[in-house]
């Protein structure tokens, strides 16, 4: 079992706490960003993985209708009745199982409440999606608890409602889905279309280093926004010059976009390029990890870095030092951003036996450059979320 320490400390303060043995546990891991930035809601496509650090559930029925939930990690406990589950200005941890199980008591009613505690290792809000982890974790176990059966889509989505109701966070479907869907020793290629996914053997000996650099540059929610308007101003103008239908970036492609940017603003263009590059960088790296060359793949993850940094501008002065260090590491094969940018994490393609040294590495790097390191952690992509007991 992943992270067995992490369950048995789980199962062993329920018991102390509640007095009994929980019915159910259940798993999910957080998740990397490997190559498609921005591209999810250009409706393209995204290589992720599950990651082998995460958070388990456990629950029981209680006797009536209320229900305790306890942070493991803080010791700390809330209640909160069946018939009334609002999001809670206090204790912000307990929003995202909050949402989580509203939104499964929508599929289906709960007679009564539970008794819930829930433990992880995730580092928190360091880019890795300890709250996905959370969500998918008591989706799994409550659904379990109650027999409210939901597919993993439907499941995502509950997930990424929590986060937007409960939490107030507008991310993505990616984080919940690569929870649920990943598998050891194997990427997830999700079409943010049709939101069908698959898994894809790594197809070769690697890991990943993801390089929290802390940086977390002003104005982000607003440069997030403008990106997305510039997107969404290009696929109009696409649209209006092409002759197959435009619904989002996913239907223009390079060549079409050279041939027919002309009208757009060269900022608005540039932005474009972007999301239009990713998409065809992860169709070309699903046939390069298809044929095994896993340093082509991470000459991707570079292009893609070099394409956040000129034409989305979504980086910044941490990761491209991160990503310039990486590039002189022995070993690395690819380094880029992980996640929306402007800070935040970069993630780094290495060989298993470089891992340990590569990560010594960088951290030095930054820190002969920043003063402080960047916090390190070696990730194998590993099993999505699952019912434990
Ligand atoms: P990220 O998802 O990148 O880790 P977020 O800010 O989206 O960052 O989510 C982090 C939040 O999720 C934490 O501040 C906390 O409220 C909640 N959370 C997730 N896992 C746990 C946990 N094991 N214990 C307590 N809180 C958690
Ligand atoms: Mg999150």
């Amino acid at each position: 079992m992943v992270n067995r320490t992490v369950y048995d400390a789980l199962v062993k303060n329920y018991r102390a706490h509640f007095g009994r043995e929980p019915e159910v546990v259940a798993y999910a891991p957080g998740r990397i960003e490997v190559l498609g930035n921005h591209t999810d809601y250009n409706e393209g496509f995204v290589f992720s993985a599950a990651i082998n650090f995460g958070t388990f559930f456990a629950a029981s029925k209680s006797a009536s209708a209320s229900c305790r939930l306890v942070a493991g990690d803080l010791m700390k406990e809330v209640a909160f009745d069946v018939a009334g589950i609002g999001a809670s200005k206090t204790d912000t941890w307990q929003n995202y199982v909050k949402g989580t199980f509203a939104g499964l008591t929508a599929v289906k009613a709960v007679p009564c409440g539970f008794d819930g505690m829930f433990l992880g290792n995730i580092p928190l809000g360091s880019g890795l999606s300890s709250s996905a982890a959370l969500e998918m974790c008591a989706g799994l176990a409550l659904g379990k608890l109650y027999g409210i059966g939901v597919d993993t889509v439907t499941l995502a989505k509950i997930g990424q409602k929590a986060e937007h109701v409960y939490a107030g966070c507008k991310c993505g479907l990616l984080d919940q889905i690569s929870s649920l869907a990943g598998q050891a020793g194997k990427l997830v290629k999700t079409d943010f279309r049709s939101l069908v996914y698959e898994t894809v053997e790594m197809g070769g000996d690697a890991c990943f280093l993801m390089c929290n650099t802390h940086a977390k540059h002003a104005l982000v929610d607003g440069a997030y926004n403008s990106r997305r308007e510039a997107c969404e101003q290009a696929a109009a103008h696409f649209a209006s010059v092409l002759r197959h239908p435009v619904h989002a970036l996913r239907d223009v492609s390079m060549a079409e976009w050279v041939l027919y940017k002309r009208g757009l603003p060269e900022t608005v263009a540039n932005r474009a390029a972007h999301p239009i590059g990713e998409d065809e960088r992860v169709l070309k790296g699903a046939e390069l990890l298809a044929a095994g060359d896993l340093a082509g793949f991470g000459a991707l993850m570079f292009d893609s870095h070099e394409s956040s940094r000129v034409l989305f501008e979504n980086s910044c002065e941490e990761l491209d030092a991160v990503v310039d260090a990486a590039k002189k590491i022995p070993g690395v094969m690819g380094a880029r951003i992980s996640g929306g940018g402007f800070g935040g994490s970069a993630v780094v393609l290495v060989h298993p036996r470089d891992a340990e040294t590569a990560a010594a590495a960088l951290a030095n790097a930054y820190a002969a450059r920043f003063g402080v390191p960047c916090d390190v952690s070696v990730i194998t992509p590993a099993a999505g979320a699952h019912v434990v007991k």
